[in-house]
């Protein structure tokens, strides 16, 4: 009888232990999916350290939560240059936002720190082209799109935010543009170029935030046009981010 027990007992005891690791500082509720969780984060442009790019503008609390990255060449020297995952996720979002942003790409990545799966969303925007779709897995250091203007709206040059709080999406009026929802990108990187815990697979929250706009141009060029689940995405139009009182950070 003991004999039959221990494996039992062994798997109760993995199972427990993957499900403190793994739960840990999120409310319940959310989906899951899983990921590659990230061994290191890089520079979105210019891979892996950004040669060849400046930052023309930094996170300013309260009015630009990003860096803008520029071609060091000016102008639009760099329209069409590529942009890549800063690490590995789950492509969460994939599509033309329109208004202010354009084409738009958010991936969300795990990472090991502090004895705890932390999870962040990067996010790509004014992008000329996209080359990922939702629900595909990225690696660090992949082409997700490329830097684009939004349609002539600006010169050429990639805005890119890494977001602690996965509520954002594209629903930045209702969080407060702080650093309790957002990390200064560069600075973020610069402190997780090699990590521990990395490319296992993890789960990660997903249908987090509510999706605004309907799929207008999900591809931009290059993969084959499958959207992932359609009916999940759906769904995920229905989520109420004030169910939970405890935010995610
Ligand atoms: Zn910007």
């Amino acid at each position: 009888m003991r004999r039959a027990l221990t494996p039992l007992l062994a798997l109760l005891f993995a199972l427990a232990r993957l499900h403190g690791q793994d739960g840990e500082g999120l409310p319940a509720g959310f989906k899951y999916s899983a990921t590659r969780s990230a061994d290191g984060f890089d520079m979105p442009v210019g891979k892996p350290d950004a040669v060849g790019y400046y930052r023309s503008r930094g996170l300013i609390v309260g009015r630009h939560m990003g860096d803008d990255w520029n071609g060091s060449g000016g102008g639009n020297t760099d329209l069409g240059a590529p942009v890549y995952s800063t690490a590995h996720g789950l492509v969460v979002y994939a599509r033309d936002a329109r208004m202010g942003w354009g084409k738009t790409v958010i991936i969300r990545h795990a990472y090991w720190s502090n004895g705890r799966w932390n999870y962040v969303d990067s996010f790509y925007t004014h992008l000329h082209q996209i080359f990922v779709r939702e629900g595909q897995q990225a690696r660090r250091g992949q082409l997700v799109g490329s830097i684009g203007t939004n349609r002539g709206m600006y010169v050429a040059h990639l805005h890119f935010e890494i977001r602690k709080n996965l509520r954002i999406g594209l629903n930045q009026g209702s969080y407060r543009r702080d650093l309790s929802n957002y990390y200064k990108p560069y600075e973020f990187i610069l402190g997780r170029r090699k990590l521990s815990g990395g490319n296992r697979r993890v789960r990660v929250p997903v249908n987090t935030f509510r999706l605004q706009a309907r799929v207008v141009d999900t591809i931009g060029g290059g993969s084959p046009t499958r959207p992932e689940r359609p009916s999940s995405l759906q769904r995920s139009s229905d989520f109420r981010v004030n169910r939970y009182s405890d935010p995610l950070r």
